[in-house]
């Protein structure tokens, strides 16, 4: 696509804005030679009073041109006055161009329920939150609504959360096999799954680390997530050297939660449950992303409905106490009746939570090579709003949720739970409520100050190879100073 910018727009902005109506486009040096490509031109001029925005479109010979004037000490929820007007004028040009009407209007970050949070502890109800929503933000009345809905439910345990608490995020990034619609850095090949012993010695002793300068830094400890990849990859030896690690750092029993990702059901048996359980775990989830055989077997999951609805009895036997399941909508040729059906049968079977997320294109285009399964993922907006009616008759609410980019048809993630199960990490890590400190492969240790405005992120190696190469001994201090500052200089 080509794009015009003046020097005073921020150009990533325009860009976001742009795939909201011409989605797949890239903005490469090829695409800015293209004479045939669509263009975009934004011009954005300042007056004391007024931020004046004019957006001019063009594709296959058709142009059109919108501007917008935005008060500059107006009560825009975005606080950018220039922001809101490049957003108000490009999605009017976009419309009137496409056709397209985005659903979250010019919202276009990954953390809406975050606005509408600070909406609801600013003192405004659920309806002049929404209202603002579509006013400021042309966001559509039901994603206003649903983005509330969720604000008011975290509001509720946001408030509970004590001052000096932090979560702790354990990551495992090694699968089984590799689905193919996966983004993630998971490993998976058999060679590299030989590393799973040297991984874990290292990340045991990171986890001693970590719990220990939790300590002297006096926080109490919410939650702990293994996540991955799939930590059940481990198998029942490896997964009691983990939990024992744990165990040994802190009391399980005063965890608000302790939740192990099982995604793959073809990684879970009753032994590994049991374990879990065994070990204090209060959660897992257990994913099948859709229930249709044909199209797990195309997406390379390598395990069958059958197997999830084993992996989940598992779990239960075991008695762990919350079950999610996730699902994926829009996947390649996956018909709204063949999503609707999973959705049906996953509700009979009543997990905790069930959390829908829309695929991203980005991970589809990965498998594109196979014209067979790229057909369709048509229809996943009526998908998406299939499993919120459905959910909802059910007795399920949402509860947390997020976007991503390149997701079909730009729809988002959502979190549904049976009231009083919602997961809390996910919630505390999406809304930054504190400090979550991550060990091991492609972890984020994300440092939040006590008034929620500042966010440090240290990140540590994306591979285990990487993670396995280095002496850990130099990069451990860092981190521990980085932490230390932190908390000395805005706790
Ligand atoms: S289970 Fe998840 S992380 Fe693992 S390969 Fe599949 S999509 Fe990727």
């Amino acid at each position: 696509m080509r794009l015009t910018v003046t020097e005073n727009i921020n150009e990533y902005y325009v860009q976001t804005l742009c795939l909201l109506f011409f989605p797949n486009e890239r903005f490469s040096k090829a695409e800015a030679d293209d004479p045939d490509a669509p263009s975009a031109d934004v011009k954005l001029t300042e007056s004391d009073d007024f931020a004046h925005a004019e957006v001019t479109l063009s594709r296959g010979g058709k142009t059109v041109t919108r501007s917008h004037d935005e008060p500059m000490n107006g009560n825009s929820i975005i606080s950018d006055a220039r922001k809101t007007a490049i957003g108000k004028a490009f999605f009017e040009a976009g419309k009137a161009l496409t056709g397209i009407k985005p659903l979250w209007g010019i919202l276009t970050g990954v953390r809406p329920s975050k606005i509408a949070l600070k909406q609801l502890f600013d003192g405004k109800t659920k309806a002049e939150a929404r209202a603002e929503l579509s006013r400021e933000l042309l966001v559509s009345s039901k994603k206003a609504s649903l983005v509330t809905d969720v604000a008011a439910i975290e509001k509720k345990i946001i408030k509970k959360v004590p001052e000096r608490s932090c979560s702790v995020y354990i990551s495992i990034p090694f699968c089984p096999t590799r689905c193919s619609y996966c983004s993630f850095v998971s490993v998976s090949s058999k060679k590299l799954l030989t590393l799973l012993d040297d991984y874990l010695s290292k990340l045991v002793i990171e986890i001693y680390e970590c719990f220990d300068m939790i300590k002297r830094l006096g926080l109490t400890v919410s939650t702990v997530y293994i996540g991955g990849g799939t930590p059940t990859t481990l198998d029942e030896r490896q997964i009691k050297i983990l939990l024992d690690a744990v165990i040994s750092c802190v009391d399980v029993d005063l965890l608000e939660e302790f939740t192990v990702e099982a995604g793959r059901p073809d990684t879970v048996n009753d032994d590994k449950m049991k374990i879990l359980r065994a070990s204090g775990v209060t959660r897992v989830s257990i994913n099948t992303q859709t229930l249709n055989n044909d199209i797990l077997n195309a997406i390379g999951r390598r395990h069958t409905a059958e197997q999830y609805f084993n992996a989940f009895d598992a779990s239960k036997k075991a008695g762990i106490k919350f079950i999610n399941t996730d699902l994926i909508a829009g996947l390649p040729g996956e018909s709204y009746e063949s999503f609707s059906d999973t959705v049906d049968r996953i509700i009979t079977l009543r997990p905790d939570n069930i959390t829908v997320h829309t695929l991203c294109i980005k991970s589809a285009a990965d498998f594109a090579q196979n014209a067979k399964i790229m057909k369709t993922g048509s229809d996943t907006e009526k998908c998406v709003d299939y499993a919120r009616d459905a959910s909802k008759k059910a007795g399920y609410v949402p509860y947390y949720m997020y976007r991503q980019k390149n997701t079909v048809d730009n729809l988002e993630n959502v979190g549904y739970t049976l009231p009083g199960a919602e997961g809390l990490y996910n919630i505390y890590m999406m809304e930054e409520i504190h400090s979550v400190f991550a060990v091991g492969a492609s972890a984020v240790t994300k440092l939040v100050s006590r008034d929620g405005e500042h966010i440090e992120r240290i990140f540590e190696y994306k591979y285990p190879y990487e993670y396995l190469s280095e002496d850990r001994t130099a990069r451990s201090a860092e981190k521990a100073k980085k932490i230390t500052e932190f908390y000395s200089n805005v706790w």
